[in-house]
């Protein structure tokens, strides 16, 4: 295989998709010796056919604001390969979204989804709707006008969508609601459910969790913990909700988290109290963390800035894609921090990743760290489908082994001549041979 040959025909194909191209480049580099030294692969055309999804829906989304107008939003679902598995993968709602980011996040949940040991095969979807500033009743018609275009797609063994960035809690139970009422019947085709109508304790905070999870497993390759280390977070979403949580629980010292306007720095680090005002923020469906400052004295709020200026052990990336970019990576390396742990998807650009490689400090990508999200709903699916809830212990317990089996396959496949583990390429060849050797088994389809 020649990566670039393969790129350029990629581009001329899908021109202007960059963080689509991003991702399939990071993935194509580490598996093209793999991918070189098997010929069975090259003679099944397996690259060709795992870059480009099995299908795609694209569709309209009308509905109705509070003012009586109509309003029109494009919606998505990527089904992208289904050769482990159901489709899975989340719904983001966001203004950004464009086919580019779902692809690149498809693409991502393939070799993601083969990671976690569990049968599910890669998809995303979503929409360009921005919940900002919606009422419950505007995001309740939206998601219902949803739902009634992407109902006959999905199923419990078809293809089971989640929540993602603007798709938590509320929006699975509307469109939940809409599809059991034209599917006419009770079925695990979302996760991320309510805990009364087949939700999995610890799914809200699964992603966060287990980041943090797989973190105590780096620093564990080097007889270190997390007891005592500063860590910055981006965020005050989901993920950075669930990672401040257990990183505090587990004796680091939390110091900031961020929003798209800025970050709040606390030298005294989060707590209950804080963590818990992060949550409220959150809930005000407002996009500033700036109230915290005036809330607990002695943070900071620093406009327009990124938490990765300050010194700190360990920073967690659980924002969005390409927001740690090179000079970030520079900043962070130059003041001592030792692990990147990304909780997002994508979070660092490829320079960035390269600082992090040359200075051999422990980074692991999102595909390997942030698996602890769909894990988690890989297991609501079996307490779905064998009709039983499991105790918040139960499933902590398989989220945590299951991290601990991505960092070793990570381990087992990105170790190098001088010990350095290289995490993006052990993730990307261990999920790539898992679902490659499937493809094979299944013939030309
Ligand atoms: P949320 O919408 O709950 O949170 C995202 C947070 O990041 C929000 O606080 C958001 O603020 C903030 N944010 C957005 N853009 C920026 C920016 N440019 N700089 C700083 N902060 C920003 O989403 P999630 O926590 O669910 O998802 C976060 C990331 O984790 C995404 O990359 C997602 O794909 C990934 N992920 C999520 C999983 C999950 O289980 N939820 C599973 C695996 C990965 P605002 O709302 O104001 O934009």
């Amino acid at each position: 295989m020649n990566v670039k040959e393969i790129l350029n025909n990629l581009e001329a194909k899908h021109p202007g998709e960059k963080e689509y191209l991003q991702a399939v480049h990071e993935v194509l580099e580490s598996v093209e010796t793999i991918y070189n030294e098997n010929p069975q692969y090259e003679a099944a055309k397996i690259i060709e056919r795992i870059v480009e999804p099995d299908r795609i829906l694209t569709f309209k989304v009308t509905w109705i604001d509070d003012n009586g107008n109509t309003q029109v939003n494009l919606g998505y679902r990527i089904q992208f390969n289904g050769a482990i598995g159901p489709y899975k993968g989340g719904l983001r709602f966001h203004p950004s979204v464009n086919l580019s980011i779902l692809k690149f996040l498809g693409f991502e949940q393939i070799f993601k989804n083969a990671l976690t040991t569990l049968p599910m095969g890669g998809g995303k979807g979503g929409s360009d709707f921005d919940p900002k500033g919606k009422s419950d009743k505007e995001i309740m018609r939206f998601c219902q006008a949803f739902m009634l275009e992407l109902w006959s797609l999905i199923g419990p063994e078809t293809d089971v969508p989640a929540g993602d960035i603007g798709v938590g809690g509320r929006e699975i139970g509307f469109l939940y609601g809409m599809y059991k009422k034209l599917a006419k019947e009770h079925t695990g085709v979302l996760t991320g459910k309510g805990l009364n109508w087949g939700g999995s304790l610890v799914r809200p905070e699964a992603t966060g969790f287990g980041n943090v999870y797989f973190t105590q497993e780096m620093l564990a390759t080097k007889g270190d913990t997390l007891k005592g280390k500063t860590v910055a977070i981006s965020g005050f979403g989901n993920v950075a909700w669930g990672a401040a949580l257990k990183a505090t629980e587990l004796g680091a010292k939390v110091v900031t988290i961020s929003g798209p306007d800025g970050y709040i720095f606390d030298p005294a680090g989060l707590n209950a109290e804080k963590i818990d005002y992060m949550l409220e923020l959150r809930a005000t469906n407002n996009d500033i963390v700036a109230p915290y400052a005036d809330e607990f004295p002695g943070s900071t709020f620093f406009a327009g800035k990124k938490p990765w200026e300050q010194k700190v052990d360990i920073a967690l990336p659980c924002a969005t894609q390409n927001e740690l970019n090179g000079d970030d990576a520079r900043k962070l390396v130059a003041n001592g921090c030792i692990l990147v742990g990304e909780g997002a998807n994508m979070p660092s650009t490829e320079e960035a990743i390269k600082v992090f490689h040359d200075n051999k400090i422990l980074f692991s990508p999102g595909k390997a760290s942030n698996a602890g999200g769909v894990a988690t709903s890989g297991l609501e699916m079996t307490q779905n489908s064998n009709k039983l809830n499991w105790t918040r212990e139960e499933v902590d317990a398989k989220l945590h082994h299951i991290m601990k089996e991505i960092h070793a396959a990570c381990v087992k496949y990105g170790t190098g001549v001088d010990g350095y583990v290289d995490y993006v390429k052990g993730a990307n060849i261990a999920g790539f041979l898992k679902v490659a050797d499937s493809m094979l088994d299944q013939g030309i389809i």
